[in-house]
């Protein structure tokens, strides 16, 4: 790869560097600007001051010679990217009639009173020589300034949707074109990833079962990255090209994928509600929940699935034991006997399900979220999960860690994956 496509990202803003706001800009922008061979050298954040901006962006442009922005170049004092840069190069800012023309007309096709207020205008104030980069999606152009030593920067809006599609539409296309005629040829060299998800296995253990795949597979990074859902594993490829990284990953991941086995439920973005719609729907079987500690997030889950109807029929959100008695029948003495956290109950939550809906696949799920409730032989986190109607019946006893939300959410996953293992 050539020294052309190492590329530092600043993103702007003092929300950003106050934490309110989470820099998602330079996360998408690294993924995209890698898929097309570019090195992302180097990440920094500054604050909305002239001076923060241009130190940056000098530095910058003094290691690597390209740099892409985000933020500040809204209409408001605190937008003062385009200046900042504009001076470091320095270059001054002029109206740009065409741009002040699209603004104009966005301004009247939203019946907003005329004339625009200068602070808009200044959106229409491009640097001299500078190239501009079309934004589909709001008001403000991207500016593209480059010097006679062809060192560049490309300032994008703060908006995330303003900024992925200026991504995609402009910038892309034009770094791809720049970087392919300074001699790379038509395969230039990419980065790509691809991801293989597991759930109900530790990291560890995982690492542990993948025995010489467990630093690597073929020469190729494994990452691994525990979340809600489970434990993915991500293989990177570098500096070759983009068929032979798609080559290479997908013997890679059906290498991990033959040892992983019965953890691995799909890949990339999969997402294991759908996987369970999937299967289900391929062999005629639906599915109803009863569920107390989850207050219906399984089914919140199932039904974020388009095409969920097939499959989903319902179920009852069994949160209070009196619920569970007068729509799920389990009966009052083992909830006496056992506790509503225990495994007889359960089972008759999922039996319960199926029997108000006809269903042939019930699962049922109880369990003490926390933060209170918590007793030395059920504490917090314990959650029992049953699956009935295919195969034998089955329950599984947890102590998810967490706080109340992690703890709920992967009470959920771990039903999704019981019920993925039955069909
Ligand atoms: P700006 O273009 O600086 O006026 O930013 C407009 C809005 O975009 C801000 O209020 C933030 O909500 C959002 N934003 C700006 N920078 C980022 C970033 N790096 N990541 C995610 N959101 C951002
Ligand atoms: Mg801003």
């Amino acid at each position: 790869m050539g020294a052309s496509s190492r590329v530092e990202l600043i993103t702007i803003g003092d929300e950003l560097l106050l934490g309110f706001t989470i820099d998602t800009n330079a996360a998408f922008l690294a993924r995209e600007l890698a898929s097309i061979g570019a090195e992302i050298v180097r990440r920094a954040t500054v604050g909305d001051t002239t001076a923060a901006i241009v130190d940056a962006v000098r530095e910058a442009l003094d290691r690597t010679g390209a740099v892409v922005t985000t933020g500040g170049l809204g209409p408001t004092s605190d937008d003062l990217t385009k200046q900042a840069i504009a001076e470091l190069f320095g270059r001054t800012l002029h109206l740009d009639d065409e741009t002040y023309a699209r603004l104009a007309a966005r301004w009247r096709s939203r019946g907003l009173p005329e004339p625009i207020p200068s602070p808009n205008r200044q959106q229409a104030m491009v640097p001299e020589g500078a190239r501009l980069l079309p934004n589909n999606q709001g008001s403000a152009p991207g500016v593209w300034l480059e010097d006679a030593r062809g060192r560049w920067v490309a300032m994008l809006p703060g908006v995330p949707r303003e900024m992925r599609a200026m991504t995609t539409d402009a910038l892309v296309p034009m770094l791809r074109e720049r970087w392919t005629s300074a001699g790379a040829g038509d395969s230039l060299p990419v980065v790509r990833s691809r991801t293989l998800r597991t759930t109900g296995i530790a990291e560890a253990t995982l690492a542990e079962l993948l025995g010489d795949l467990a630093a690597g597979v073929d020469g190729m990074p494994l990452a691994y990255l525990p979340n809600q859902d489970g434990t993915d594993l991500r293989l990177t490829v570098r500096g070759v090209s983009a068929a032979e990284a798609d080559r290479r990953l997908q013997a890679g991941i059906a290498r991990l994928r033959f040892v992983a086995a019965k953890w691995a439920y799909g890949e990339d973005a999969a997402d294991l509600a759908a996987v369970v719609i999937d299967r289900c729907r391929e062999r005629g079987l639906h599915i109803a929940v009863g569920e107390s500690c989850t207050g219906g997030m399984l089914g919140s889950r199932l039904t974020a699935i388009p095409g969920s109807s097939a499959v989903f029929l319902g179920g009852v959100i069994a949160y209070d034991d009196a619920v569970k008695t007068s729509e799920l029948d389990v009966p009052v003495a083992d909830i006496t006997e056992f506790g509503a956290v225990s495994e007889t109950v359960a089972l008759q939550m999922a039996d319960g399900a199926r029997g108000c809906t006809g269903a042939e696949i019930g699962v049922g799920i109880t369990g003490i979220a926390g933060p209170g409730g918590g007793t030395p032989e059920k504490p917090v986190g314990t959650v029992w999960i049953a699956v009935t109607g295919v195969g034998d019946p089955i329950a599984y006893r947890t102590v998810f860690l967490g706080d109340r939300a992690e703890i709920r959410y992967r009470a959920t996953q771990s039903a999704l994956d019981m019920v993925r293992r039955r069909v």
